[in-house]
């Protein structure tokens, strides 16, 4: 070695001089123990510092051109969206969207042509103790209480409406085990009334991701959709959107690169992006 020289010492802290910024190189999930290769996880979209553009500070995601663009891919993409829970009047969708609070449609499909059969009018239900329909709706979880729920709304359809479900909002939430949600389920889906928005799982997170809320409680997302959507729109969107919900803007790793609204979607969740993430999108 030439006198004088010293040859370069590593950095202490693990940084050498003139490697900055140099991309990781991505490796490939290693094979699974029989030897196939493993599945690779979508990476999520990578976090990069954008620059404030004037675009993007005269970004308004209610804009009615925004909104829309959304209204219509959603159109495109789910024509025929409509409620998957089995029913064939208004007092078998009230149950059955009763049933439905932490369960899936299809468990719920699974219970109600076996409830229907056994007690076929509300005031069969309606003759019923709480703990009678338990074991029938006991798959559904939270039985207890959605026996309570459907015994009790039986009660009040038969004694306060004449055996009928009422179709009207204020005499609908009086009906217990009846929140906005079932009422709006039960007026847009049988009654075709659009009063209201069914704000539900799906519905929340994809406004919230799709920005069309901020807020998180369901009552307040309901009245911020209902200022944004034109009103013939409130019952298909909140299908569409549960239809996507189950099918593309999953909870835990949306499916972002078949999703027809990406390139109007900056999702901080997003799995892959052509736009600019916002921080706020948050589901
Ligand atoms: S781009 Fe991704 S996060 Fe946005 S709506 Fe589509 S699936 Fe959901």
């Amino acid at each position: 070695m030439t006198r004088g020289v010293v040859p370069r010492q590593p950095s202490k802290s693990g940084r050498h001089a003139g490697v900055r910024n140099v991309p990781a190189v991505a490796r490939p999930p290693a094979p699974q123990k029989n030897g196939r290769p493993r599945a690779q996880r979508p990476a999520t979209a990578p976090k990069v510092a954008l620059k404030i553009t004037k675009a993007s500070r005269d970004y308004d995601p209610i804009a009615p051109k925004r909104v829309q663009e959304i209204l219509k891919r959603l159109d495109e993409r789910y024509p025929k969206a409509t409620c998957a829970l089995h029913h064939k009047n208004a007092w078998e969708l009230l149950v059955a969207t009763i049933l439905s609070a932490q369960c899936t449609d299809a468990r719920v499909n699974m219970v109600t042509p076996v409830i229907f059969k056994k007690y076929p009018e509300p005031a069969d239900f309606a003759a019923l103790k709480p703990e009678q329909l338990e074991p029938d709706i006991r798959s559904t979880g939270f039985f207890r209480n959605k026996s309570k729920s459907i015994v009790g709304a039986a009660k009040a359809v038969v004694n306060e409406f004449g055996g009928r479900v009422p179709d009207d909002i204020d005499r609908l939430l009086t009906i217990p085990g009846v929140a906005r949600k079932t009422a709006n389920v039960v007026l847009g889906t049988w009654f075709h009334r659009a009063v209201g928005v069914v704000v539900d799982t799906h519905v929340r997170r994809i406004s919230r991701r799709l920005e069309l809320t901020k807020n998180d409680d369901p009552e307040k997302i309901e009245q911020d959709l209902m200022r944004v959507l034109p009103q013939e729109k409130w019952i298909d969107f909140s299908h569409q959107i549960i239809h996507h919900g189950r099918q593309l803007c999953i909870a835990r790793v949306p499916k972002c690169a078949e999703c027809p609204l990406e390139n109007l979607c900056h999702a901080s969740d997003k799995t892959w992006s052509t736009v600019e993430i916002h921080k706020s999108a948050a589901p």
